[in-house]
């Protein structure tokens, strides 16, 4: 039996006007999405797009887990396709192609959607016949219009009549590029890759700019960061990740400025520097992990002095969440158990007894001004890594 794929639009469709440039930017992801599981044309009509598989060898499980995580999709549903637009073809269908659930069932109902106007039979009809048919199969089911364990829908579109059972959650939010691009400050810790995937889900193209200070901190730590970025970008998409040598700027400000506005004055560098990379690629925002109140260096107070270091706009989408709602959110993106690996982060080396949770940020200026940190900053620019990060990989 010949199966599809049925995606329906989620917030795009609130776009009027510029909703065809969204909608073939979302067709573009779900085809990155679905490479190397087999060939598929993908169209779209009447906020629903269509994956049809070419060939017999697509692998569709996959494929419909990937497309689980495509941002821009309300629901999917992986359905039949009858073999004829006909009532006939829709009662040989059904009851074959469901037959796992159907069996398992106690109760089901039958759903129509009959959005070709010129099949002959309307949607009580279709429902009626249809259920009629699998009873014949199944004659162990009750119908239960409230509460099925199975509701079967029968959907009569322009180019085909379709079988399927519930249809799944998509990932919500609206398709990756269709927001612009920023800059994820990425640590190998649990807060930021949640925060990556959230703007993600709100259009944004990513590229993530990650401080490492080998030797405090290592290699593995490093490869830590590019394992959670490989399971973000199963949902961000492909992305850069640039490494910044922070050896030298963590080693000056040890030496040169107060212990107690070390974390400040290295968050306020964190972000001139990841400013100047995010021009550099054309980023126009950038998001850190941080949640207010979490940690020293997350007070109104220290958030105001770090803010004001970068002349760009900072998305913090964590800001109002408790510790417990983001872990939760890093289980379901699976990068939870990657997150907890022990590994050292340049943010934990050289870090102060006392930190100042109410700085003032002429004195943290000050501080920073006599530092002269710019010719490490340039330093530093001048030898960046780039790696490239595939979900495949
Ligand atoms: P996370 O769980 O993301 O590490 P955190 O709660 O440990 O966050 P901090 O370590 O204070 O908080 O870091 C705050 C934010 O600063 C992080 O969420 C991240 O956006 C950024 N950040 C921290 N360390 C690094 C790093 N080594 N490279 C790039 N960005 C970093
Ligand atoms: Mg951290």
């Amino acid at each position: 039996m010949k199966e599809i794929l049925l995606l329906k639009d989620g917030e795009i469709v609130l776009k009027g006007l510029n909703r065809r440039a969204f909608e073939d930017v979302l067709k573009r992801n779900i085809r990155t999405a679905l490479r190397g599981t087999g060939e598929y044309e993908v169209t779209s009509a009447q906020s629903t797009i269509y994956v049809k598989p070419l060939g017999d060898d697509c692998d569709l499980d996959e494929a419909s887990e990937r497309i689980g995580r495509v941002f821009g999709l309300v629901s999917y549903s992986r359905a039949a396709m009858c073999e004829e637009k006909t009532m006939e073809s829709v009662l040989a269908t059904a009851p074959v192609y469901l037959a796992k659930q159907l069996k398992k069932a106690k109760t089901f109902k039958v759903e129509a959607k009959r959005s070709d106007k010129k099949f002959p039979c309307k949607s009580p009809e279709i429902c009626r016949e249809a259920g009629g048919e699998i009873l014949r199969h199944f004659p162990h089911l009750r119908v239960d219009v409230h509460n099925p364990d199975v509701t079967v829908y029968v959907e009569i579109r322009d180019f085909g009549a379709y079988v399927h059972a519930d249809p799944l959650r998509g990932a919500g939010g609206i398709p990756v590029g269709t927001g612009g691009k920023a800059v994820i400050l990425i640590s190998g810790g649990i807060d930021s890759p949640v925060a990556a995937y959230m703007m993600a889900k709100r259009g944004i193209k990513l590229t993530a700019v990650h401080f490492a200070s080998p030797p405090y901190t290592s290699q593995r730590a490093e490869d830590k960061v590019v394992k959670l970025l490989r399971k973000v970008s199963r949902y961000a998409g492909s992305m850069r990740m640039i490494t910044v040598p922070f050896t030298a700027i963590q080693e000056k400000l040890r030496d040169d400025c107060p212990e107690e506005l070390f974390t400040i004055i290295m968050r306020r560098l964190m972000m001139q520097i990841s400013e100047r990379i995010a021009k550099q690629y054309d980023c126009a925002a950038l998001i850190t992990g941080e949640s207010l109140g979490q940690v020293a260096s997350q007070t109104i107070g220290a958030l105001g002095c770090t803010d004001e270091a970068a002349d760009m706009v900072v998305f913090r989408p964590l800001i109002g969440m408790d510790k417990q709602e983001i872990i939760d959110i890093s289980y379901r993106i699976d990068t939870y158990e990657t997150s907890i690996e022990p590994y050292e982060d340049c943010c934990t080396v050289f870090t102060p007894k006392h930190p100042r949770t109410k700085p003032i940020l002429k004195f943290v200026k000050e501080a920073q001004e006599r530092a002269r940190f710019e010719p490490l900053v340039e330093e530093a620019l001048q030898n960046l890594k780039i790696t490239y990060i595939n979900p495949e990989d």
